[in-house]
């Protein structure tokens, strides 16, 4: 939770206390710091970057606790969540390595009178890595190890509602070995990230957060298309529930689907598409279940599977959408709350949006899970599909043959089985479609936007003939 003055402020949001400030930071000062820098870092072998990955890791293994503890109390997510988190940090070196080397490995072709044709990739240049507050080190890290191993700069940007973990993050990078001119740290909100966006000297933009933001971006660089641009954003993520007699199994994956993290994942489960006739015993199910959900500060004992959300205005935002969808005719199955009035604690919520004949098509970042009934598959993919984002979709219970159809039907850049839709493996790509990504799924495939192909025709002889279309050489003159 963060006040903007002349510094920023970041507040911890399950007990409103004063957490870290810093001061606003230089765009131009930082991008010509990087810009200054990763040419040096990019002519290094790339075993070299590879080694200085490898000791990051070592560091925040030797700072686990501390990292974990800094983005529990700054997301207020449970301490557990945030060393899952922080162990996705480590695994993130070995991923990017393989991507590297898989995807952008360097490749000699067949050539002609003996010339070499190479293959090899480059980096870009400047990336600036902007960031949301949901997973603040997970999230720019992904960005920010391809792009290093790569070759490239990075002025990287945190989430405005999280710049403590982010300032921690950058401290971790240098310590390990990664130039302090190459890695450089901006904290800032809107404006900066425009700023930095538009900057003359920044090559690509490497982005996380909500659709809103990253059409911004999308648009403010239309007059600039020689700009490399991977946007992640977020989505209105479908779960079918169809033929299952395990309600217990099902009513937990839809419980983790939605309410992990409380709400605030980008794959988590906003819509959850339901055979009419489970309604019933998988509402009970679920109300049973979400009753015993422990909400409460991220270090509490016994441990809370979901902390507060990031701030007042994040839970107004829910606790008012709540209510839109009634207004709108939406059947409440169960209520959101606000257990601590000043603090931003909100319950899980769940109503039957089934009767609303427009729903909004809008990502509702919160604990908050929209059910509508459908008597049969084919209209449960067409409701899953009815969405402008593509993020992640699950199905739950149904045929094998179902699970085919779903597979085939669904727009989705993550499409599981029996598996929550936050399940995703992390050596795979991982990315959405329509306005959930612009077809730069990161992951396994950041290298893809990390670095561009070079062809090049080699020989190490000066060696060359023309033999055609010239006139014969004149050597009458010659000898004079
Ligand atoms: P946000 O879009 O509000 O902010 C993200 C970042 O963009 C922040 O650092 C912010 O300062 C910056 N920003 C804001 N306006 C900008 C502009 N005009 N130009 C450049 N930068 C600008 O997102 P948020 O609320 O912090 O995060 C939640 C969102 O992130 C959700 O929509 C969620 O689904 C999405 N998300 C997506 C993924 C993914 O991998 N697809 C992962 C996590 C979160």
């Amino acid at each position: 939770m963060t006040v903007m003055t002349e510094k920023m402020l970041s507040y911890e949001p399950a007990t409103g206390a004063l957490l870290w400030q810093g001061e606003y930071g230089d765009v131009d000062a930082e991008v010509e710091r990087a810009a200054s820098a990763w040419m040096l870092w990019a002519a290094k072998p790339v075993a070299f970057r590879i080694e200085t990955m490898r000791r990051f890791t070592n560091i925040v293994r030797a700072n686990e606790e501390k990292l974990a503890d800094l983005i529990a109390r700054e997301t207020g997510k449970p301490l557990w969540e945030a060393r899952t988190e922080v162990a996705a940090v480590i695994a993130k070196v070995d991923i990017s390595v393989a991507g590297y080397s898989e995807r952008t490995g360097q490749r000699r072709l067949e050539g002609s009178m003996g010339a070499r044709q190479n293959l090899r990739h480059k980096p870009h240049g400047v990336m600036a890595v902007i960031s949301p507050y949901n997973a603040p080190a997970e999230l720019p890290n992904s960005h920010i190890i391809p792009a290093l191993i790569a070759g490239n700069g990075i002025v990287f940007k945190p989430s405005e509602k999280a710049p403590a973990t982010g300032a921690l993050l950058v401290d971790l990078y240098h310590e390990a070995g990664v130039p302090k001119d190459l890695l450089r740290l901006v904290i800032g909100g809107r404006d900066q990230g425009k700023a930095l966006v538009e900057h003359p000297l920044v090559n690509g933009i490497l982005f996380t957060g909500s659709a809103r933001t990253g059409v911004m971006i999308n648009r403010a660089l239309s007059t600039q298309p020689e700009k490399i641009v991977a946007l992640e954003m977020g989505g209105n993520n479908p779960l079918v529930l169809w033929d299952t007699s395990d309600i217990a199994t099902a009513a937990t994956i839809i419980v983790q689907s939605a309410f992990t993290s409380t709400g605030q994942s980008c794959t988590a489960t906003r819509r959850l598409i339901i055979r009419d006739s489970m309604m019933k015993p998988m509402m009970e199910e679920l109300k049973k279940l979400t009753e015993r959900l422990i909400i409460d500060h991220p270090h509490a004992d016994p441990s809370p599977y979901m902390g507060p959300v990031i701030d007042n205005q994040a839970a107004d935002g829910l606790t008012e959408s709540f209510l839109t969808l009634m207004s709108m005719g939406g059947r409440p199955i169960r209520h959101m709350q606000r257990p601590h009035g000043e603090l931003p604690f909100v319950s899980p919520a769940i109503v039957d949006v089934t009767n609303i004949s427009e729903r909004p098509d809008v990502e509702l970042f919160g604990p908050l899970l929209q059910v509508i009934q459908v008597s049969d598959f084919d209209s449960a993919i067409r409701e899953a599909n009815a969405t402008r984002y593509g993020l992640s979709a699950s199905l739950v219970g149904g045929s094998p043959e179902q699970y085919d159809q779903f597979w085939a039907s669904i727009r989705a850049g993550i499409i599981n089985w029996n598996r929550p839709t936050n399940a995703a493996p992390s050596a795979a790509p991982s990315g959405g479609i329509g306005v959930s990504g612009n077809h730069r799924p990161s992951g396994y495939y950041a290298a893809d936007y990390c670095a561009y192909p070079v062809a090049s025709a080699e020989t190490e002889q000066l060696r060359a003939s023309i033999g055609m279309g010239l006139t014969s050489v004149d050597t009458s003159s010659m000898g004079d």
